[in-house]
Order: C-alpha cells, then structure tokens, then sequence
C-alpha cells in the first residue's frame, strides 16, 4: 500500500514537473521535482521489494554504478557533449527495458500470452532506441562518417526488421529458448545500427528526439510486463514528450519522419548542390564594432561555435552595451541551432538573457529587411540560404533564419569550417556579409574593447 502510495506521489511528480519544463523560468524547479519524484520511487522500490542480500547486494552495486557514472559525468562533461551525454543516457534507458524484457522472457513460461507480447515488443523498441543512441552518439562525437549509405540500404533494413519480427513471433510460443532469443536481440541491435547509419547532417535532431520517445515506450511496456505502475507513467510521460518533441523538430526541418527515416537527407553526399563562388570579405574589430555602435536594430544569431566558444556570457556583455547606446538587440534561436533541443536557450538563460529577448524563428524572420546588422555567431547551417534556393542541397527546404535579407550581415567563426551537414555557405560569400575571423568568445571580446573605446 505504501509502495503504491509513492509510486502514485512520484507520477505527480514526473507530471507536475514536466509541466514545469514547459517554460525556461520554471525549468530548473521541474527537472528538481522530477528528479525528486524518481528519487522517491527508486528508494520505495528498494525498501519495500527486499528479495534476500543477493538480490539487495545487486542492487546496491547498480545504483552506486549507474549513480556515480552520472554523478562524474554529469559533473565533467562539457557543454558541447551535453548531446552526446543525452544520447547514452536516453539509449541506456532503452537498454535497461531490453535487459528486463530479456529476463522476463527467459522465466517466461509462466506468462500469459499478452504479457509476452508486451515484452517482445519493449524488447524490440528498448534495442532499438540502445544500439541507435549509440550509433546516434559516435556521430555526434565525430568518431566516423556522419552517414553511410549503400545500394539496396533500405531493403536490407527492411530485411532484418522483418527477419527480428518473425524471432519476436517465435518468442512467443518458446520464450525462453535461449539462441532465439539470443539471435533476435542481436538482430535487433544490428537493425538500430543500421537505421541510424544512413541519418545524417541536419536530420539528427529529429532522430535523436525519436529514440528518446522510443526508450519511454520501451519503459513504459516492461512496466506493465512488471506491473509496475512507476515505471508505465515514467514510460509514457517520457514517450508523448519525446513524440512531441520528434514532431516539433520534424516541423521545425520542414520534413516528415517517413522521409528522415528513410531518405538519408540532411547529407552532404545527397544531391547536387550548386557550387559556391566567390570570395568572403573579411572585416576587424574596429569597423564591425563602428558598424554596429552606429546601427539602430541588430539580430544576433548564436549557433553551435557559441557553445564551443563558451562566449554567452561576453555576447550578453556586449549587448548590454549596445542597448546602453539605444539600439535595439535582439537574439533568434533556431529550433536545431546547436547540437540538441533548447542548446541555444540553454546558453542565452545561463548567461542571463531575459526571455523577452530570445525570438523563435517564425516570430523574428520577418524583422531581418529592416535590420541594420545580423549577427551571426557561430551559427552556419541555420542561415544557410541553399535551403531557401538550391534545389539541389541537402538542406533544401529547412526553414532558415533570414540572416542574408538583413542589410549587414556580420559573421563570427574561426575560419572556413563546415557546419553539422558539412555544405557550403553561400551566406558567407555575399555582397553584404562581411567576415570576422576568430574564435567566439575572443572576437566578442575584442568587439567589447572596440565598441568602449569609440
Ligand atoms: P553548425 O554546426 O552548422 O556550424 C557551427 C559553426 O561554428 C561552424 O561552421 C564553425 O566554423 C563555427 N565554430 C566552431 N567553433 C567555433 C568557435 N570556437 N568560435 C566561433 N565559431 C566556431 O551550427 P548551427 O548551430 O548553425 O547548426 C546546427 C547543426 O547541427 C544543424 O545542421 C543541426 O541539424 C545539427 N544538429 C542539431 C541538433 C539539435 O538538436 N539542435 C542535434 C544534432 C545535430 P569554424 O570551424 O570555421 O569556426
């Protein structure tokens, strides 16, 4: 009764603190009661389930695993990793499900059909969402080729997912028939890694945000195969917020998940882009610092190489500055702006940037024509224009923000580096952006220096 009691404690919890992820100013308070609400059902669950010091040494030792690898990572990880760290944990959850899906059916005599059912599917989703974070992760990481595409990819696929689903369909009928069950998690393994391998570019924070909702389903099956009430709300808040969050993304790319899954856009080897020409005009401090002492309204565009620079805390410095002299600042963050969801807000709220400043790119795109300077920061594929005109690229159809309309464009980054799809940027090139070469964090601060002593 107790248990039940803090189980049901713990799902207000998880709710009451999703809900409060819902907006950056309660955000922290959220992840605090959720955290507090998993905290609470984890130790109930300990108390309460006493099977023997076998079973409780067991116990012990995961926790004090998985708690201090979390605990050290959590601690060491830099915010650039930050995509990466959300990969392994997400596909770790969706482990977690398989491995208790894979005990349960080895003891699976005693389980009724549906129940079995349930598990073969939380088994197959929970493998899945592991072995694609993974893959998910190295690319992120960088450790290989961001895609890998073959001939007849898609009907392979296609092969091993249906060859695992005839194995789940045998499991049903000899559960605990250990090489089939062997032979479909390593097939299920096998066809996460080949789903994600062909994903790529500007694609991957969709497929991130899916494995996400795919680990809360997987979660949220094994907790009926357990009968555990926690871990189906756990389960199924994670699986709609990360529904929801896929759709958002796939709107926010302009692209349906059918055709992430299995068109391999977003890579640099699709299509046939337009080649770049022309020369990028580079500036110095002094006059981009004059440009925008004298300008009336500035758009700044912070991307991925804010993060690697570290440099939110001096853009917010050097903002401030600006509105003490009148003008008008303004920040706009693309949804895939960075390496995850919310990686730019993140940066901005941690440097202190009011939330009336931070603008979504349907709210501000319109405002670039009667901008005196756009800047942009660290930011490449979110103002890349082929998006808008080349048919050809592999980014055409995500919406951009309009840094190119604005009437200067200034950008910062430390030389001729590619973004996350690895194209070119006609932006960089055009007639009104001019270049200031560095790394984030120093050409910000340069620019302070400049802009105080005018
Ligand atoms: P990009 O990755 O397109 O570009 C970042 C740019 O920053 C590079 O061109 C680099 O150029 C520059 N840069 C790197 N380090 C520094 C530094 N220290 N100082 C200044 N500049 C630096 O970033 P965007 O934010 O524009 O786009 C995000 C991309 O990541 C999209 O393609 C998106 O799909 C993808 N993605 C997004 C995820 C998300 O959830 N948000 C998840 C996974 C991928 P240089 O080397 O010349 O300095």
């Amino acid at each position: 009764m107790i248990l039940e009691l803090v189980y049901f404690a713990a799902a207000v919890l998880f709710i009451v603190g999703l809900k409060q992820m819902g907006t950056p100013v309660h955000a922290r308070r959220g992840i605090v009661w959720a955290g507090a609400g998993m905290a609470a059902a984890t130790l109930a669950t300990f108390f309460y389930t006493y099977d023997g010091p076998t079973k409780l040494l067991l116990l012990l030792t995961a926790m004090a695993l998985g708690g201090g690898v979390a605990w050290w990572t959590g601690r060491r990880v830099a915010m650039t990793s930050m995509p990466q760290m959300v990969a392994v944990y997400n596909g770790m959850g969706g482990g977690a499900a398989a491995c208790i899906a894979a005990l349960e059916l080895l003891g699976g005599a005693g389980h009724s059909t549906g129940v079995l059912v349930l598990a073969v599917l939380g088994a197959l989703i929970g493998t899945v969402s592991f072995s694609g974070s993974m893959i998910a992760f190295a690319k992120l990481q960088g450790w290989f080729d961001r895609t890998l595409t073959f001939h007849n990819q898609q009907w392979i696929n296609f092969g091993v997912l249906g060859t695992t689903l005839l194995l789940g369909l045998l499991l049903l009928f000899f559960p605990s028939f250990a090489p089939l069950l062997l032979l479909f998690f390593l097939l299920a393994l096998i066809y996460g890694v080949m789903m994600t391998l062909p994903i790529g570019g500007a694609d991957m924070p969709v497929v991130i945000s899916l494995y996400n909702a795919l680990t809360g389903l997987a979660v949220c099956l094994e907790g009926f195969v357990l009968d555990n009430a926690v871990m189906i709300i756990a389960g199924t808040v994670v699986g709609a917020a990360g529904t929801l969050l896929t759709r958002l993304m796939a709107k926010a790319m302009n692209r349906s998940l059918r055709s992430i899954l299995f068109s391999a856009f977003g890579t640099a080897d699709t299509g046939t882009a337009v080649a770049v020409e022309g020369d990028m005009k580079e500036s110095s401090a002094i006059d981009v610092a004059a440009l925008m002492a004298y300008s009336r309204e500035i758009i700044i565009i912070p991307g991925y190489g804010l993060a690697v620079a570290q440099a939110q805390h001096k853009l917010w410095e050097y903002a401030g500055l600006l509105e003490q002299r009148g003008i008008r600042v303004r920040f706009a963050i693309h949804p895939v702006a960075g390496r995850m969801p919310g990686h730019m807000n993140v940066l901005l709220a941690e440097a202190g940037v009011p939330y009336d400043k931070i603008h979504d790119l349907e709210d501000v795109n319109n405002d670039f024509p009667n901008c005196d300077v756009a800047l942009v920061i660290g930011a490449n594929d979110v103002v890349n224009p082929a998006a808008r005109t080349d048919e050809g690229s592999p980014i055409y159809g995500m919406p951009i923000l309009s840094a190119d309309q604005a009437r200067n464009c200034i950008v910062i980054k430390r030389g001729r580096g590619k973004g996350f799809s690895g194209i070119e940027n006609r932006l960089f090139y055009a007639d009104n952006t001019r270049m200031l070469y560095g790394d984030g964090r120093e050409a910000i601060t340069a620019l302070i220096q400049e802009l105080k002593s005018l």
